[in-house]
């Protein structure tokens, strides 16, 4: 028997926007920021009311420059207030939305291009040559490339573009055109199916794929999300006073969903770094008074253990919750003792881009005293399957997590087959995640899929492995994740052509010069006689692991 969420509830039926920001010229909340600049916050802020005016002049803008219904926009840039502008934007227009990572080499980045086929990429200034070249080497032509900024100092000088590429304020409407721009309501099944978002995952297998997440799916992680914090009876005051830091990149789905949508449907204003920096989080924290925190772990490891932190007061902090990757529960108990006893209780959550950000959290009342990741959020079903995928296992033992839910993906942007392989046909999705669950609380135990998670950043084996068979040395090879230090490093099992006398060495220059830093083989490159694999041809990554902890000596 599917093991269901305690709760259920009444999920919105209307599109993003609507969800979000009401009737498209209705009177909105109030007028204080939801996005603040972090660097400038007094200068560079968005209320909801300039939030949507923002979205709809860029709606309006792209659909002057010719986007269509389902036409796809990539926008590849580091965080600023604007960024979920154009995730609304280009939603509101009827078109989808894809972020890359804006740490991405060209070949990366015009990985996602091509897959996504967009139409436009908006790109910022300090990645315009990498863009550029993404962009010649696919074909996709200057004009449909646009400079994106962060809205201090250009944002009104429609001459300011670079190297024959236009500002992206070509594509920004005048403020009456916006004003009076209305987007399409969504009511139907149908028509709430409709993709908004091309997040892109590896998933189980494979190469990293754009995953659909529909207007359905994105109401329903927010209404999820919003119904496990109203079970505070402080709900109310804790929305008044809450404050909140964006240093997660918010082209993936955790700081999309968290900071970019649930944040300013909840009315929380949020104050948005361009990008991770410890000491700059930590001044942050101080100087906003910082009330709640979303880290992934390695943030939550360098706070709980670098001496520094004890030079800020974090009194502020009346919160701490952390997801994308396993976390032990020592170190949170370490985290906490930087406040009084009793004060902070660091809790973990589960979720996946597949089903839109978040699966599992916790009840507010509730403490955290294990490495539990929560409970199921409502609306959800679980179920914990054996090693053949044709049972459940008995409650309480091990087995991969399935999940079925509102918020679940409708599948993988024109792969079907990989669709078919990581969701069932009544709508089971395969996380590839191994669990158990006791009194109701999920426990994640270990990963079945190939994925590897770097400082909470998706690498896909499979990349890495027809990368390094790029190489004319390289016969075969294998990557997975290793430990070293509590972190997981990509490390390369490589078998040379015969006669071949490439070192570690070119091989870790090799991938550098090729993938961002996520991606390099920090982990270590081994040579083997031959990549141990099952009769069908399939690498067994779990003896390579074992392989690995051997030689790494650790685990
Ligand atoms: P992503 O799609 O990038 O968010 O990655 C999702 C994957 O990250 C999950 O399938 C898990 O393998 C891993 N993950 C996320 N949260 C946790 C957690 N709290 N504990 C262990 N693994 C996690």
């Amino acid at each position: 028997m599917p093991i269901r969420s305690r709760w259920s509830i009444d999920i919105p039926r209307v599109s993003l926007p609507t969800y979000l920001f009401g009737d498209p010229n209705g009177p909105l909340p109030d007028q204080t920021p939801c996005f603040l600049d972090a660097d400038r916050p007094d200068k560079l802020y968005l209320t909801l009311n300039t939030f949507r005016l923002w979205a709809k002049r860029l709606a309006h803008g792209l659909r002057k420059a010719g986007l269509k219904e389902g036409d796809r926009v990539l926008l590849f840039s580091g965080n600023t207030i604007f960024f979920p502008v154009v995730v609304l934007g280009v939603i509101m227009a009827g078109g989808i939305f894809t972020g890359a990572n804006p740490t991405y080499v060209a070949r990366e980045l015009a990985y996602q291009l091509k897959d996504s086929e967009a139409r436009f990429l908006i790109v910022a200034e300090g990645s315009l040559e990498t863009a550029l070249h993404a962009a010649h080497s696919i074909g996709m032509d200057k004009s449909r490339v646009f400079l994106f900024d962060d809205g201090a100092d250009t944002f009104y000088d429609e001459g300011a573009g670079k190297q024959g590429v236009r500002h992206w304020s070509h594509l920004i409407a005048t403020p009456e055109e916006g004003a009076a721009f209305t987007w399409e309501n969504l009511t139907t099944d149908d028509q709430l199916k409709r993709t908004a978002s091309l997040n892109y995952s590896s998933g189980t297998t494979g190469v990293p794929k754009g995953v659909e997440i529909t207007h359905r799916n994105y109401v329903a992680n927010t209404s999820q999300v919003a119904h496990t914090a109203r079970l505070s009876p402080e709900y109310e005051d804790r929305t008044k006073r809450m404050r909140l830091l964006c240093f997660l990149p918010m082209y993936h789905a955790m700081a999309q969903t968290i900071f970019g949508i649930n944040s300013p449907k909840r009315g929380v204003p949020v104050y948005i770094m361009q990008k991770f920096d410890f000491r700059k989080m930590l001044d942050c924290i101080q100087k906003y008074r910082i009330t709640d925190l979303s880290c992934v772990p390695p943030v939550v490891v360098k706070l709980a253990k670098d001496p520094i932190v004890k030079n800020y007061d974090l009194s502020s902090i009346e919160n701490v919750g952390a997801g994308a990757a396993p976390l032990g529960r020592e170190v949170c108990a370490e985290l906490e003792q930087l406040w009084p006893e009793g004060v902070i209780n660091v809790k973990q959550g589960w979720g996946m881009t597949e089903a839109t950000c978040s699966v599992t959290g916790w009840d507010p009342g509730e403490k955290s005293t294990s490495f539990a990741v929560g409970e199921l959020n409502a609306n959800c079903e679980a179920r914990i399957m054996s090693d053949d995928e044709t049972n459940e296992v008995p409650l309480g033992q091990r087995g991969e997590l399935w999940i079925r839910a509102p918020n679940v993906m409708k599948g993988y942007w024109r792969k079907p087959e990989a669709t078919t392989a990581t969701k069932t046909s009544d709508g089971w999705l395969k996380t590839g995640d191994m669990a158990f669950v006791d009194n109701g609380k999920f426990f994640i135990v270990d990963r079945k899929k190939e994925l590897i998670k770097v400082r909470g950043n998706q690498v896909a084996p499979a990349e890495l492995e027809a990368l390094l068979l790029e190489h004319p040395d390289v016969a075969d090879a294998a990557v997975i994740g290793a430990l070293i230090n509590g972190e997981e490093l990509p490390r390369a099992y490589i078998v040379k052509q015969l006669q071949a006398s490439v070192t570690e060495q070119e091989i870790q220059r090799f991938m550098q010069e090729r993938t961002s830093r996520n991606k390099w083989l920090v982990g270590g490159v081994k040579f083997l006689d031959t990549i141990p694999k099952n009769p069908s041809g399939k690498i067994l990554r779990k003896s390579l692991r074992d392989q690995a902890k051997m030689e790494v000596g650790e685990r």
